[in-house]
């Protein structure tokens, strides 16, 4: 990475730099991981390198089904070229399985299927928490119209079809996931793009037979092994048959 390249944007997993030409970014992939947001700090090292493979993996495939996003090209091992976007200021939930803040928010069982799959929307704001919003704040503030709230809704239940049929397919069930858009402007027309990452850190995924959680709950949790549990995701995809000596360094 170098050092002289100007940085754009710093959040809790990634950091963004000027891309080589004008519209694009480089999307670097940190190992850090920060679950309740900012209070419990843990390194995973080779994290970003998993984290950078599965969404290379699942944006390529995407595009291929015409869910248009952001990535263009995996540069190297931590490092993806993207396009850049105005960015919608929310977070798109996507829930298939109660758990998480649902399960507390309803008092739900962990693991209840739901009668049908819900989007929720929340503020990306992190001194607030990402607080939960509905479309009339969300139009109401002006921070997407309501045709773009219905792409994103359209888009991220394609996204959530694909993702549970490519899990599902390889013994992962797939609960909930986290997705962001941004705008691209061609002229005067704003398309809704897909943006951010889809990886162990952005989804809750359970294994299908044992419902043992190979995601970043298993932080949140103490429940160690988490990179093991990123690389399974990787291996059962048929991706990243060479981590175990990418990420050798960083278990020991
Ligand atoms: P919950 O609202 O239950 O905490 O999270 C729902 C889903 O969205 C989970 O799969 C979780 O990983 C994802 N998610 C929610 N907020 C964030 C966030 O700020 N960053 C990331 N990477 N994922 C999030």
């Amino acid at each position: 990475m170098s050092t002289r390249r100007k940085k754009i944007y710093e959040g809790k997993a990634k950091i963004l730099y000027e891309g080589p030409e004008p519209g694009t970014l480089i999307q670097y992939f940190k190992d850090d991981a920060t679950p309740f947001n900012t209070e419990k700090k843990t390194i995973l090292e080779g994290k970003g390198v998993i984290n950078n493979r599965i969404s290379e993996y699942f944006m390529t495939r995407l595009n291929t089904i015409g869910v248009q996003n952001h990535f263009i090209k995996r540069l190297n091992l931590r490092e993806q070229l993207i396009r850049e976007l105005e960015i919608i200021p929310l977070e798109v939930v996507v829930r298939n399985v109660a758990a998480g803040s649902l399960s507390q928010r309803l008092g739900l069982p962990e693991g209840q299927a739901l009668p049908r799959s819900i989007i929720e929307f929340y503020l990306k704001d992190d001194k607030l928490g990402d607080p939960m919003v509905t479309e009339e704040h969300i139009t109401a503030f002006n921070w997407a119209s309501t045709q773009e709230i219905d792409d994103m809704m359209a888009l991220s239940l394609r996204v959530n079809d694909f993702l549970s049929g490519a899990f599902g397919a390889v013994g992962i069930t797939l609960i909930d996931f986290k997705v962001e858009f941004g705008r691209l402007w061609e002229n005067d027309f704003a398309r809704v793009i897909l943006a951010d990452e889809i990886s162990p850190d952005s989804c809750r995924l359970w294994d299908a037979q044992t419902n043992e959680k190979l995601d970043k709950d298993r932080v949140h949790r103490d429940l160690g092994d988490v990179i093991e549990s990123y690389a399974e995701v990787a291996r059962r995809l048929g991706i990243m048959k060479e981590m175990p000596t990418v990420i050798q360094g960083g278990l020991h």
